[in-house]
């Protein structure tokens, strides 16, 4: 899962993208709103952290630019202050959640995981898939109850599948969603990465769609 974080404040830009980093997302960053707006509307991210406040472009303006061209990725507006007419204009401009300045951290994570399952169409922070079970809270997957050990790339790779449990996914999509926008890209890594995967599940739920990519499915008869 790749989030963008968008906030003029270094400090505090710095602590979300830690935070986010160690709850196991991918985070690119800007720092004024037209940057921010480009990336958001070049890159596939996940979700994305707006602050209304910014230079260059406001969030406001960045977020209803978005919406107008039709993206609708899930963000998160941060309000200066706990002022209810910056709500009223981020709610309006297509903000999806809010969070007042100042704020613990751990709010933030648990909205973006809500804002992330939600848009996949989620309800609950536990996915399963058959035997396999991902819980986005703790960063942690099961097979029949088993914990598995898996590397940050694993378990990012299996997240995303199991949001997307059903579909399939591209490989291209998948680099997307697991590497930053620095990140020296080759979507051949992925075959070696959803190998891995296999072996350490012992089951075989991730189906190689010909051409296409991949899918996570439960067995017919399961789930
Ligand atoms: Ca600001």
């Amino acid at each position: 899962m790749r989030i963008l974080v968008i906030e003029d404040d270094i400090n505090l830009n710095r602590q979300l993208a830690d935070a986010l980093k160690e709850a196991g997302y991918v985070v690119d960053v800007a720092f004024d709103g037209e940057e921010g707006h480009f990336l958001g509307d070049t890159e596939p991210y996940d979700a994305i952290i707006l602050d209304i406040g910014l230079p260059e472009m406001d969030g406001i303006t960045v977020l209803e630019k978005w919406r107008a061209s039709g993206k609708g990725t899930p963000v998160l507006m941060l309000t200066a202050r706990d002022r209810w007419s910056d709500k009223v204009a981020g709610i309006d401009a297509g903000a999806d959640d809010y969070v007042a300045k100042p704020f613990h951290v751990e709010e933030i994570l648990a909205r973006i995981r809500a804002l992330i399952r939600r848009a996949a169409g989620h309800s609950s922070s536990e996915i399963t898939c058959g035997p396999v079970r991902v819980d986005t809270k703790s960063s942690k997957a099961t097979v029949n109850g088993k914990p598995l050990k898996l590397t940050s790339h694993e378990y990012r790779l299996l997240a995303y599948l199991m949001h997307h449990k059903g579909e399939v996914v591209s490989r291209t999509e998948l680099v997307e969603h697991m590497y930053d926008q620095d990140f020296d890209r080759d979507s051949n890594t992925i075959e070696v990465f959803v190998g891995r995967l296999r072996k350490k599940m012992g089951v075989d739920l991730i189906e190689t769609v010909r051409g296409l990519g991949y899918r996570m499915q439960a067995p017919t008869n399961a789930n």
